[in-house]
């Protein structure tokens, strides 16, 4: 598929909008890559090869065995081009990117391959309530500075034209390979990475259908503050 499959937007989801609309079914599909988050974002969720991790704070890193979840943005990633690259960091992984092709205006599904120098993740606190807003969410992060760890990026970069649809920009999260690491990504670095990509032509958004988001109150210019300050 050379297409992005998304549930809700993250318009959606920093509007408040972090109740399980929707079910992920049961993925057998092993190119299934991707990333989101679990109800009331108390987790961090990774898809590699077909199988959800959840990264909560305070929590060992384990399967996500919830069938519902208010976030995910997920592809079948075929590494259809791919390039070795000498300090590779969050500051300079967008330029290394457009020396292979002009990106500012396409999706792309990207994996990053390292044993990184350092990965910085950031992971939310379970809250079984659901009951705090994207904003509170973004205040009680934990945050772990990794150090000499093999592991992957899994994300996609997605165009400043669709900033209210995905993270404008880069979004990765991580998982190491000894799967005992895994969260949303601040900063990485890395002395060699091995950077595989491929062009996403489709997105494909799955909109809630729930009456609370149908009656959801927007404020779209509080939207563009929050998402700059919560996902950047
Ligand atoms: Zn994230």
């Amino acid at each position: 598929m050379s297409k992005i499959t998304q549930y809700s937007t993250i318009g959606a989801l920093m509007s408040g909008h972090l109740s399980g609309d929707f079910a992920t079914g049961t993925p057998h599909n092993k190119q299934l890559f991707g990333l989101g988050c679990s109800c009331g974002i108390s987790g961090e969720l990774t898809v590699s090869q077909g199988q959800f991790w959840e990264a909560t704070a305070g929590e060992p890193l384990h399967h996500f065995t919830d069938k519902h979840l208010p976030f995910l943005q997920v592809t079948e990633f075929v590494a259809e081009h791919s390039f070795s690259a000498k300090n590779v960091t969050d500051n300079n992984i967008d330029k290394l990117l457009s020396e292979q092709l002009p990106i500012a205006n396409i999706f792309l599904a990207v994996n990053v391959k390292s044993c990184f120098d350092e990965v910085v993740i950031r992971r939310p606190q379970r809250d079984e309530k659901h009951s705090r807003t994207a904003k509170e969410m973004s205040e009680v992060q934990h945050v772990d500075k990794l150090s000499s760890v093999s592991g992957q990026l899994i994300g996609f970069w997605t165009p400043e034209l669709f900033g209210r649809i995905s993270v404008p920009g880069f979004h990765f999260h991580f998982l190491s390979d000894d799967e005992q690491h895994s969260g949303h990504v601040l900063s990485f670095s890395a002395a060699e990475a091995t950077v595989d990509y491929q062009e996403k032509e489709t997105i494909e958004i799955h909109n809630a259908t729930s009456e609370k988001f149908k009656s959801l109150d927007i404020d779209i210019t509080q939207l563009d503050e929050l998402i700059s300050q919560v996902e950047k």
